[in-house]
C-alpha cells in the first residue's frame, strides 16, 4: 500500500482495516495497533460508529500550492502601517464576489481560462467599478475604477534598489508582484543592467492629493491628461510600478525607452510576469501615451501570452478578442 499522509486518511485506512477484519476475522486488534497508537481515542470511538459510510478515501485537494492565485479572494482587510485611506470600506464587500473564482478550475488551457474569467465585463455596469479588484488580472483605466477607498490586502516592500531612500508608501507592491519584481531586478543585474524602482503603490488618498494639486495649479483639463482620477490609477492596485535607470537620471520620461535599460525591460519584462502597460501608439486604447517605464504585473504565463498576442491589456481581455 502506498504511504499516505494526513490524519483523516490514516483514520479511514484504519477504519477500513477494522471493518474488513471484523467481517473476515473474529479477532483483528493486533493488525491495527500501529494506527491506534497515533489516534487511540478517536480510534475507539469511530470504530463503534462505523457503518460503512465512511469507507472512502477523501482526496485532499488544493494543498500542493499549485494555485498561486488563490489568495486573490481575500477581502481587503486592515493592512496597517502604510495605509492612510482606510476610512471608507463601503465597497469592500464587492471585492469578494466575483474575484477570480474560476482560477481554481482545471481547464485544458489555464491561460485562456484566466483570460476569460478576468474579461472586461467584470464591472458594476452603471458605475464601471471593477468587481475583481484583488485579481492579478484586474483592469483599471480611465473608464474602469477601483472601489472607492480600495487598498490591497497584501502590500509588502520588494527588496530592490529604489531611486530614493526614505520610507514611503510608493515603495510597496502586492506580495506576488513584489516577488516577481525582485526576480526581474536580479535578472537585469545579471545582464549588466541597472534599474531603479521609482514609484509603486499609490493609495486612493494620495491620488486625491496629486489630482487635486494638478487641478489647482494647472486646471482640470490638464490634470486629467497627466494624472488619473482617484480610483482609476493602476498604481492603486499594487500591481504596477514605475521603473527607470541611473543612466537617464531615474526620470520617468520617454528617453528611458530608448536607453539600453529600457530596451532590456521591454524585451524581458514578460519573463517575470510584467508587461509594458502603455505601449507606443496605443493611446486611443489604453488612454495613456507611451510610458516605457510603467510596468504592470499579470503573472508569467499571461504576460508572455499577452506579448505574443501583440495586444494591449484592454484588447487582450476584450471578449471579442478572447474568441479569436
Ligand atoms: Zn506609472
Amino acid at each position: 500500500m502506498k504511504s499516505r499522509t494526513g490524519r483523516q486518511r490514516s483514520i479511514t485506512v484504519m477504519l477500513s482495516s477494522f471493518i474488513l477484519c471484523g467481517m473476515l476475522l473474529s479477532a483483528c486488534q493486533d493488525g491495527s495497533s500501529a494506527n491506534e497508537s497515533q489516534n487511540p481515542s478517536t480510534a475507539g470511538n469511530t470504530q463503534q460508529e462505523s457503518d460503512g459510510t465512511t469507507i472512502h478515501f477523501t482526496d485532499d485537494t488544493g494543498t500542493d500550492g499549485s494555485t498561486p492565485n488563490e489568495g486573490q479572494d481575500t477581502p481587503a482587510t486592515d493592512s496597517g502601517e502604510d495605509t492612510d485611506n482606510g476610512s471608507d470600506a463601503a465597497s469592500e464587500g464587492e471585492n469578494q464576489g466575483s474575484s477570480a473564482d474560476g482560477n481554481e478550475g482545471t481547464a485544458d488551457d489555464p491561460v485562456m481560462q484566466e483570460r476569460s474569467v478576468s474579461a472586461l465585463q467584470n464591472t458594476i455596469d452603471s458605475q464601471s467599478v471593477v468587481t475583481n479588484a484583488e485579481a492579478m488580472t484586474v483592469i483599471v483605466n480611465k473608464q474602469r475604477s477601483l472601489p472607492e477607498g480600495y487598498e490591497p490586502s497584501d502590500l509588502v516592500e520588494p527588496n530592490v534598489k529604489f531611486s530614493f531612500d526614505e520610507p514611503h508608501e510608493k515603495r510597496h507592491m502586492r506580495k506576488e508582484a513584489a516577488g516577481a519584481l525582485e526576480e526581474l531586478f536580479a535578472g537585469a543585474k545579471a545582464d549588466g543592467i541597472e534599474l531603479r524602482a521609482v514609484s509603486g503603490y499609490r493609495s486612493y488618498q494620495r491620488q486625491v492629493s496629486i489630482y487635486n494639486n494638478n487641478v489647482k495649479t494647472k486646471g482640470e483639463a490638464y490634470a486629467s491628461r497627466v494624472s488619473a482620477v482617484p480610483g482609476r490609477s493602476e498604481h492603486q492596485t499594487g500591481l504596477a510600478i514605475d521603473v527607470s535607470s541611473p543612466s537617464v537620471g531615474n526620470v520617468l520620461e520617454e528617453v528611458f525607452g530608448s536607453s539600453k535599460e529600457g530596451q532590456w525591460l521591454d524585451e524581458h519584462a514578460a519573463e517575470y510576469g510584467y508587461v509594458i502597460r502603455y505601449p507606443e501608439g496605443e493611446e486611443d486604447v489604453t488612454g495613456y501615451v507611451y510610458e516605457p517605464w510603467h510596468i504592470r504585473y499579470v503573472g508569467k504565463e499571461l504576460a508572455q501570452d499577452i506579448v505574443k498576442s501583440g495586444l494591449t491589456l484592454e484588447e487582450y481581455f476584450d471578449e471579442a478578442n478572447i474568441k479569436l
